[in-house]
C-alpha cells in the first residue's frame, strides 16, 4: 500500500499516520522527523537542513528527494509506505513520479487532512515532543502521565522551535504556495481524498480506512 498524508502542520498527520501503520502494517516515513533525527545526529545533511527548518521555511527539494529516494529502498518498504511531509513541492512531486515509477512503488492513495487556521493555533502552541524518541503530547489534548516527562522513555519533553504562532502562519503561508499545487497535482489522477480533520481522532481515522479500502 502507498500512501500519502498531507495537510498544514497541526492537521494531526502524526497522530493519524501511527494508527495507519498499526492497522496497516507499513512504515512511517516522515520527511520532518528523517532531518530532526539528522540535525540531532549532527550530520551533514542536518547542518544544511538546519536553518530553513528553524525559520519554518523548505529545506531545497534536491536534498530532500535524494533522502526519500534512499529511505524507500530499504527492506522495510517492501510491503509499502505511509509518507508523511513529502512531497511538499510541485517539484518534489514530479520527481517523486519518476522515483516511485523507477522503483515500482506508484502513489496509490493521497489523504488530504483539511482543518482551520484557528484548530491549528491550539494543537501547534499546545504540543510537546519527546526529543530523545519523538513521540508527540498536547498539554491538554494528549498530555503525558507525569507533566514534562516522555510516557515512553522518560526524556524531558521541548516545545519544537518552529511551534509557535509566528511560524505557525509562516508555515501555512508555504502549505498554501507550495503544498497545495501538489495535492491539484494528484487530484488530476483521482487518487486524493479530502478529509475534515477538525473532527475527533477515531472519526477522521475512520474516514481514512473507508478512503484505503477503495485502493484497488
Ligand atoms: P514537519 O515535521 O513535516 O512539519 O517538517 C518540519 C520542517 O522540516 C519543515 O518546516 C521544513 O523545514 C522541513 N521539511 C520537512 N519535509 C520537507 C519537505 N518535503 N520539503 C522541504 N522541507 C521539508
Amino acid at each position: 500500500m502507498n500512501i500519502l498524508i498531507m495537510g498544514p502542520a497541526g492537521a494531526g498527520k502524526g497522530t493519524m499516520s501511527d494508527l495507519i501503520l498499526k492497522e496497516y502494517d507499513i512504515p512511517h516515513i516522515s520527511t520532518g522527523d528523517m532531518l530532526r533525527e539528522n540535525v540531532r545526529n549532527n550530520t551533514e545533511l542536518g547542518k544544511e537542513a538546519k536553518s530553513y527548518m528553524d525559520a519554518g521555511k523548505l529545506v531545497p527539494d534536491d536534498v530532500i528527494n535524494a533522502m526519500v529516494e534512499k529511505r524507500l529502498q530499504e527492506p522495510d518498504c517492501q510491503k509499502g509506505y505511509l509518507l508523511d511531509g513529502f512531497p511538499r513541492t510541485l517539484v518534489q512531486a514530479k520527481a517523486f513520479a519518476e522515483i516511485s515509477e523507477k522503483i515500482g512503488k506508484p502513489v496509490q492513495s493521497v489523504i488530504a487532512l483539511e482543518v482551520g487556521l484557528d484548530v491549528l493555533e491550539e494543537r501547534i502552541t499546545g504540543r510537546r515532543i519527546c526529543p530523545k524518541c519523538g513521540a508527540i503530547y498536547h498539554i491538554h489534548n494528549k498530555p503525558s502521565k507525569v507533566e514534562g516527562k516522555c510516557d515512553v522513555c522518560g526524556s524531558d519533553l521541548v516545545q519544537r522551535k518552529d511551534d509557535t504562532i509566528e511560524q505557525l502562519k509562516v508555515r501555512m503561508d508555504e502549505y498554501e504556495k507550495s503544498t497545495k499545487p501538489v495535492i491539484d497535482f494528484y487530484a488530476e489522477s483521482g487518487v486524493v481524498t479530502e478529509i475534515n480533520a477538525a473532527e475527533k481522532p477515531e472519526v477522521v481515522f475512520g474516514h481514512i480506512k473507508d478512503a484505503l479500502s477503495k485502493i484497488q
